[in-house]
């Protein structure tokens, strides 16, 4: 794939970037590694200043920074400015925490003295998405950098410019040259470079066969990762649900970056006689949402983020209708310019089909009807995947249930799945392994020193 800017909303190629030679890439490892020697030793203080300052530029560049987003990936431009105030966000989270979440932990033993410190790894690589191309770099960057690492990003081939864009940020922070740098590389790449001694772990957000090659070579080599990957979470709602509530709230948890979200809900899994009024609610708002160019304050669905991902989608779609489903609304590429799909509801999906246990990267709803909470449930666990899940009920016994049961790394009960600094993300299954985010997120990439003193 090359390395490229396209806008999806209209097919033009806009820029198309070299990847790094051998040479070039030998350079940005050499002066990661040599950075790490020096920027372990740098303090908390030190470190919380510079991702302050990194916050500062975000929200100083928020407009432009959106602008680059929405141009190279089509998401609208409210969300891709929202997305880089979130990066602000877990920026000052790290900054402010880090010390107290890495200080290190008296455990009394035998001994006259025994704690356990938290120790930088090393050079760090990060693989990463195109569909949060900020958000998804920062929530790895902003922890990892407090922990005393250093981070080399492989961003997604389609948004290069967002990925040298991060790299400024945190060099315009103060940060020391070599501690983030960007690598124009492609994927062909990340395997041999994994192999590079200097590399000490990896992290990659994005598909499943993604993530198993990255393992795989990985493990290869005795590495540690964190695999975030795909999703096809449950959204459940029960009779005592807020029907209205749960409604709005399923469109937004649907829509979500046109439809291009992990986390996003993609299988209406409804319970009992609320069926009918609430698939009903979904098609009206589904219906009203408006399809066009992500820059205009009042589109809801801009473009999905290249051809390749409007095709799959596409065929996706026909090969639900062949085992049987039945589409309320959408259910075909608008066509003309640009990579757009319209909002699409799928009825009527015999739950054995394979169809329905894919995930679908774009704008389209399954929606499912079952008796009982625990057919409800047994639905929801029957995919390959376990990242997060949403069920609305008022229902005291039926949330503890809920909870207890979902096969997911989150579950939000009357509320959308979504990621919040303070709180861990991450998923089980073929959904990946390893968090990020709050002190979880920051334990990932430390050495866990046990030290023990007689
Ligand atoms: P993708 O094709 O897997 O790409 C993600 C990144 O991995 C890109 O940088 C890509 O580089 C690289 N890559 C692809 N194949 C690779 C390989 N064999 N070895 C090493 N690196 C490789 O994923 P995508 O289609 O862009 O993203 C969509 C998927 O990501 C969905 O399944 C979604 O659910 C998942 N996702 C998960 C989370 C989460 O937090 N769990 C968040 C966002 C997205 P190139 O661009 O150069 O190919």
């Amino acid at each position: 794939m090359a390395i490229a800017t396209i806008n999806p909303a209209t097919g033009e190629v806009l820029k198309i970037f070299e990847p790094f030679s051998d040479a070039a890439l030998e350079t940005s490892l050499e002066l990661a590694q040599q950075t790490f020697e020096k920027y372990r030793h740098t303090s908390f203080t030190e470190r919380s200043q510079w991702l302050q300052a990194a916050a500062q530029v975000l929200l100083d560049r928020k407009q432009e920074f959106g602008e680059l987003m929405t141009l190279e990936m089509g998401k609208t431009l409210k969300s891709a400015i929202a997305e880089v105030e979130k990066c602000a966000l877990v920026c000052r989270y790290y900054a402010e925490n880090a010390a107290q979440l890495l200080a290190d932990v008296p455990i009394a033993t035998d001994a006259s003295q025994s704690f356990v410190r938290y120790q930088p790894l090393g050079v760090v690589l990060a693989v990463m998405p195109w569909n949060f191309p900020f958000w998804q770099v920062f929530r790895f960057a902003a922890p990892a950098l407090m922990a005393g690492n250093v981070g080399l990003l492989k961003h997604a081939s389609n948004v290069p410019q967002s990925a040298l864009a991060i790299a400024e940020v945190f060099a315009l922070a103060g940060f020391p040259a070599g501690a983030f740098q960007t690598l124009l590389i492609g994927a062909d790449r990340v395997a041999p470079l994994l192999a590079d001694a200097r590399i000490k772990a990896a992290t990659l957000t994005g598909s499943e066969p993604a993530g198993a090659s990255l393992a795989a070579a990985a493990g290869k080599q005795i590495k540690k990762v964190v695999l975030e990957l795909g999703g096809s979470d449950p959204f459940i709602v029960l009779p005592s649900a807020d029907l209205e509530a749960a409604a709005t709230t399923a469109v937004t948890a649907r829509m979500l970056n046109n439809g291009q979200s992990c986390i996003a809900a993609k299988r209406f899994i409804l319970v009992g006689e609320i069926a009918d009024a609430f698939q009903a609610k979904l098609l009206e708002k589904f219906q009203a949402l408006k399809v066009g160019d992500p820059r205009l304050p009042d589109t809801d669905v801009g473009p999905l983020a290249t051809s390749g991902i409007l095709q799959d989608l596409a065929q996706q779609v026909e090969a639900a209708i062949q085992q049987g489903a039945k589409v309320l609304t959408g259910g075909k590429p608008l066509g003309g310019v640009g990579n757009f799909y319209p909002p699409t509801l799928l009825i009527d999906i015999d739950p054995q089909k394979p169809i329905a246990q894919e995930e679908f990267f774009g704008p389209v709803a399954m929606v499912f009807r079952v008796d009982t909470l625990e057919a409800a449930i047994a639905l929801a666990n029957a995919t390959p995947f376990g990242l997060g899940a949403s069920a609305w009920t008022t229902d005291a016994a039926e949330q503890t249930c809920l909870i207890h049961e979902l096969e997911a790394g989150s579950v939000f009960i009357n509320g959308m799945v979504k990621s919040d600094p303070r709180l861990p993300f991450g998923g089980i299954k073929h959904s990946g392994f390893g968090r990020e985010l709050s002190r979880e997120g920051i334990l990932e990439f430390v050495n866990i020193k046990t030290v023990w003193v007689k």
